[in-house]
């Protein structure tokens, strides 16, 4: 992975997968919602720092602001007070289809044969250029942004269909790929989850309303309580009469595909999913890695923060003492461009500062999340040695990925993975640690397999939930007969 400058700002996610976006909407009986809109961008802000925005609905008309950067750096007090209303839905973006810039910067407002629509999107359409094609020599939509959302934007808006579920299940037919949304109309507040469940998407009750959200952590800042998850291929649409909900009939018999880097990195330890709090199952997947890959070692160490459940869970397992050993700067700010190779070095020791009184001629078990690249990932363990550490055994939640993602998580194309290039000794020789191991796919997805459903492990296995690579038959966009 180059290191990514992200609107002068280095990218948050070093040689991880990098999130997609976060996404709330709101429907209030009696108070503005921009404000809680804003609350909960706050709280999802990890899915993504690129651009923001909220839409809300006054006078039957939808407003929104978007901005570039961080919820903080989007919007003032003036901006979310002129967004007045009591239905909103915002978003928080990391750019997976298209480049960072204010116009890709969602909700994205668009027009159409029905009416006013604005669109939150967390995913990825892999269809969305043969969709796209046809939108404008059918429908003649004139697209302003290189979103893939904005397709799926112009579909909804000119979809054929009584109410809003029937266009958005007409939709569902012709879309492929991962979408959880987050609409609003003139009337309404609406979720919807695509039929594979591959983006997270929950439903929570407010005491004046309703919310759906991204992730828990984000109903529990806003102060709403949770309801449930919404299902694959589900619709709710919250308005005055309350909330409806219906299901895509070509859900049915599908099983679920939760991408389980949700559960592996993306989600905030704090939220849960299939009643799952994320920073237990990490801490047991730090625990079958110890199960796997045992190491006579005198410390574990997370690369923090997104390791450090799982490394509790293999100190936990292995007897070994959990400690503090990395300090991460959670305030980097800008890096001018400079030399490759030099901006690597120099980012790893901006962002993190080892302890060297911890880490003196100590053995380190050190838990990472994940490796895709592996070019930061050397940094670390020579940071870890310059400060002292005697050997070190690293271990990696992830199993090795070998397969690119196109359903909404930027990674790597397969040429730049490096577990689909080299092989565990050749990584780990690259790395420059003692020794690595992963975690199995088998152990991996014996730990979150429940009840609830499946989950996509494509980029360990190759097995994508849906074909990768697609035809749209002309007749695809033709209004369905009723
Ligand atoms: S391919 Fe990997 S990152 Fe992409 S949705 Fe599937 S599990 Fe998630």
């Amino acid at each position: 992975m180059t290191w990514c400058i992200v609107n002068g700002r280095q990218s948050d996610a070093f040689d991880h997968p990098r999130e997609e976006c976060g996404i709330v909407g709101i429907y209030r009986e009696q108070s503005h919602s921009a404000s809680l809109a804003a609350v909960g961008l706050f709280a999802l802000q990890h899915r993504g720092q690129e651009s923001a925005g909220v839409a809300t609905v006054d006078a039957g008309k939808i407003q929104v602001h978007t901005g570039m950067g961080l919820v903080s750096e989007a919007f003032n007090d003036g901006d979310i007070d002129r967004l007045t209303g009591q239905m909103a839905i915002g978003h928080t973006r990391y750019s997976t289809t298209g480049t960072s810039r204010y116009s890709n910067a969602q909700p994205l407002l668009v027009s159409g044969l029905n009416g006013q629509l604005a669109v939150g999107h967390n995913g990825n359409i892999i269809n969305s250029l043969q969709l796209r094609e046809l939108l404008e020599t059918r429908w003649g939509c004139h697209f302003e942004t290189s979103t893939d959302s904005e397709a799926i934007a112009h579909l909804l808006v000119n979809a054929p269909g009584a109410t809003w579920t029937d266009r958005i299940f007409h939709s569902m037919r012709l879309m492929q790929g991962a979408f959880s949304l987050a609409l609003l109309t003139p009337e309404a507040v609406i979720a919807a989850r695509d039929p594979l469940g591959i983006r997270p998407l929950c439903l929570g009750r407010l005491p004046d309303g309703w919310v759906a959200a991204s992730e828990t952590c984000a109903l529990d800042h806003m102060q709403a309580e949770f309801v449930r998850e919404l299902e694959p291929g589900e619709v709710v649409v919250m308005d005055r009469d309350g909330v409806h909900s219906q299901i895509y009939e070509g859900a049915s018999g599908r099983s679920r595909a939760l991408c389980v880097f949700e559960w592996i990195y993306f989600a905030r330890p704090d939220s849960v999913m299939d009643d799952r709090l994320m920073h237990q199952v990490r801490e047991d997947m730090g625990a079958q890695l110890a199960r796997e890959h045992p190491a006579d070692a005198d410390l574990v160490i997370g690369i923090p923060d997104s390791s450090t459940s799982a490394a509790v869970g293999y100190s936990r397992e292995s007897g070994i003492p959990f400690a503090n050993g990395l300090v991460r700067n959670r305030y980097v700010g800008r890096t001018f461009i400079e030399p490759e190779q030099q901006r690597r070095d120099r980012g790893v020791r901006q962002k993190f500062n080892p302890m060297p009184a911890v880490l003196r001629g100590k053995r380190l078990v050190v838990v990472d999340d994940s490796i895709v690249r592996g070019t930061t990932t050397p940094h670390v363990v020579e940071l870890l040695r310059r400060a002292g550490a005697a050997e070190i055994h690293l271990r990696v939640c992830a199993p090795p990925i070998k397969h690119p993602c196109y359903l909404g998580v930027d990674m790597a194309t397969r040429q730049e993975l490096i577990a689909a290039n080299k092989t565990i000794p050749e990584i780990r020789e690259v790395t420059g640690a003692d020794t690595l191991g992963y975690l199995s796919v088998g152990g991996l997805m014996g730990l979150v397999r429940g009840p609830q459903g499946g989950f996509c492990d494509a980029c360990f296995t190759g097995n994508y939930p849906v074909p990768v690579q697609l035809e749209l038959t002309k007749q695809a966009l033709e209004p369905v007969t009723p």
